[in-house]
């Protein structure tokens, strides 16, 4: 049973896990496949569609992390858990946080994505902290 202070940071994230969700659907229909892990809503693609998406690996939405395959979910998870705890941090502000910080890197002349400070965040701590299952 979920503790009460768990039920709140589920809340306090579920604008974005509601993004999540509705993106997850169509591939849900489509056969692809679903898992809870650790508090999570895993949703990989179907395997014929990753052939449509070679560039993407996988993404959060407060507690929905959808992947192109099985595969993606588990090489990227412990990435994607960093970012869950993002989004329970910072809840939907993590949207106009995330987009802010990657504007500022390119004003900056750095990277979009990689030098994001959660995507720092999200590669540092994912090789420092294996996630415990
Ligand atoms: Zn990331």
């Amino acid at each position: 049973m979920l503790h009460i202070r768990c039920w709140g940071i589920y809340l306090w994230a579920f604008p974005a896990s509601a993004c999540g969700l509705i993106l997850a659907l169509p591939l849900l229909l489509l056969g692809g496949k679903v898992n809870w892990v650790t508090g999570v809503l895993e949703v990989c693609a179907p395997r014929y569609c990753a052939q449509w998406v070679r560039h993407f690996g996988a993404i959060t939405f407060g507690h929905v992390v959808i992947a192109r395959d099985v595969e993606q979910m588990v090489a990227l998870r412990e990435h994607e858990r960093v970012h869950v705890r993002q989004y329970a941090r910072w809840g939907v502000l993590f949207f106009p946080l995330y987009i802010g910080s990657s504007c500022w890197q390119l004003l900056r002349g750095r990277r979009f994505y990689r030098d994001n400070c959660f995507e720092r965040e999200a590669y540092g701590d994912a090789r420092k902290a294996p996630l415990k299952r």
